[in-house]
C-alpha cells in the first residue's frame, strides 16, 4: 500500500499512540491510481460486479441514473480522495462494524477522540440530522483524511483538475451534468476543509 508521505507519518503516530492504550488501527485501503478506480467504477457500470444485487448496465439503461447508484458508495475515477494518498479507510469497509461490533464501537470512539489530534479527520461523515452534509457519498465511519494536505487537494481540485480531465471511462460523459465536482469532491464535512 501507498500513502502521501505525510499522512503516512502523521498515521503510523496515530496508529501508535492508539495501540499504548489498546486500540488496534489498521489500514485497509490507502492510495488508489485511476486504473485501479476506473476498474471498480466500470465493472459496477457494465453489471459485472452486482450493485444491491442488481446488474446495473441493465437495471438502471439511463447514465445518469446508474452513475448516481454507482456514486452512492464508489467514486467516480479522477474524483477518488484515494488518489491523492491522503486518505486512509480504517479496519473494516462495513459501518456495522463500527456500531455493533464491540472493538469496532471502541475503535470509532477513539477516532472521534483523538484522530484530529494527528490531523485526521472522517470526511463522508451522516447524512442525517441537523447541520448534516446534504450532497456526496453515504456515511464512511472507515475513511479518514488528512487534512492538512487533504484540504488544500481539494480547494485546489475544480481548477487543478475539473471537468476537461474527468475522461477515460465509461459514462464519463455524465460528470458535469451530475455536477460530480460541487456534489461529491466537495460534498464533505466541512470540519474536514479548514
Ligand atoms: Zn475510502
Amino acid at each position: 500500500m501507498w500513502g502521501h508521505k505525510d499522512a503516512v507519518e502523521a498515521f503510523v503516530r496515530m496508529a501508535e499512540d492508539a495501540e499504548q492504550t489498546g486500540y488496534k488501527l489498521k489500514i485497509v485501503s490507502a492510495f488508489r491510481s485511476f486504473s485501479d478506480q476506473k476498474k471498480i467504477w466500470e465493472d459496477k457500470w457494465t453489471g459485472k460486479t452486482l450493485v444491491g444485487g442488481k446488474k446495473l448496465n441493465t437495471s438502471l439503461p439511463d447514465p445518469q441514473a446508474r452513475a448516481l447508484k454507482i456514486l452512492q458508495y464508489s467514486s467516480m475515477p479522477g474524483t477518488s480522495r484515494h488518489h491523492w494518498g491522503t486518505d486512509f479507510d480504517f479496519n473494516s469497509l462495513d459501518n456495522a462494524y463500527f456500531t455493533t461490533n464491540r472493538d469496532g464501537r471502541r475503535i470509532y470512539d477513539w477516532l472521534v477522540n483523538h484522530a484530529a489530534n494527528y490531523g485526521f479527520c472522517q470526511v463522508y461523515t451522516s447524512k442525517k440530522g441537523e447541520g448534516a452534509r446534504t450532497t456526496g457519498y453515504e456515511e464512511e465511519k472507515w475513511h479518514w483524511s488528512y487534512t492538512p494536505v487533504a484540504a488544500w487537494y481539494q480547494r485546489q481540485y475544480p481548477s487543478d483538475v475539473g471537468y476537461e480531465r474527468l475522461t477515460g471511462f465509461l459514462g464519463a460523459e455524465t460528470a458535469r451534468a451530475i455536477g460530480v465536482i460541487p456534489g461529491y469532491v466537495q460534498g464533505v464535512n466541512p470540519e474536514c476543509v479548514q
